[in-house]
């Protein structure tokens, strides 16, 4: 049977990116777990805001099922459609960075989108790259992995990565929200951003990407 893979850690240390590369390599299907939360965030920018811009929680908890998740398969990559709508591109916005982790520290939010993630790997033969996929989703997991690495390593690698999607920005905002994501992700109640006990965990500061999956890859055994 295919492994179950779980790879957590802090916000831009290359977890989706290496998953996706780990997958490739392991014949695996990957899932950016993150995505989902931002889809919920991105609905909520749209459908339930309060006069003063900030997002009503209360009318994002009762549209939950107006929301339908689906996962498309693209050569292993789960590829997240919201109503049918393909939002990988939308969710990476800066507004949906300021509010995503306000989102995703609701516990109503957390429930809603545990069971989804949940049956992804019930059959095996995924790597899920997350907050809490070692803690919370997927405990049993085969491997766990958790990469942390500096701040302003971070900092320039999402810097760098907004840049290539043509979203504009600025490191000093990128280092912020980043400082501010991991604070709220990690001081929140329910599934905090933490390393799971039996996890692996790489500074990748000082490796490459292509280093880092290789530390992973010599963890795994084939
Ligand atoms: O991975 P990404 O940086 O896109 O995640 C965006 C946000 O979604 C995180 O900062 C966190 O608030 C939330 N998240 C979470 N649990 C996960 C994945 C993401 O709370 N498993």
């Amino acid at each position: 049977k295919k492994p179950v893979i779980a790879i957590d850690g802090y916000s831009s240390t290359g977890k989706s990116s290496i998953s996706k590369v780990i997958a490739e390599k392991l014949g695996l299907i990957h899932l950016d777990t993150g995505a989902l939360y931002r889809g919920v965030t991105w609905f909520a920018l749209q459908n339930c805001l309060n006069d003063d811009g900030s997002i009503n929680l209360d009318e994002l908890f009762s549209s939950f099922d107006q929301i339908e998740l689906e996962f498309k398969n693209d050569h292993g990559e789960l590829i997240l459609f919201l109503n049918h709508i393909d939002i990988s591109k939308a969710i990476r916005t800066n507004e949906v960075s300021d509010n995503v982790s306000f989102v995703a520290k609701q516990k109503e939010v957390r429930d809603f989108l545990l069971q989804s993630q949940r049956s992804l790997a019930e059959k095996g033969g995924i790597i899920m790259d997350g907050r809490d996929i070692g803690t919370v989703v997927l405990p049993n997991a085969d491997y766990k992995f958790f990469l942390t690495a500096s701040i302003d390593e971070r900092t320039k690698r999402r810097y760098k990565e907004l840049i290539t999607l043509g979203i504009e920005a600025d490191e000093k905002q990128v280092k912020e929200n980043l400082i501010e994501r991991d604070k709220i992700d990690s001081e929140r109640e329910i599934a905090p951003l933490k390393q799971a006990e039996d996890a692996v965990v790489i500074d990748n500061t000082h490796l490459t990407k292509h280093e880092t999956i290789e530390s992973i890859l010599s963890h795994i055994k084939k």
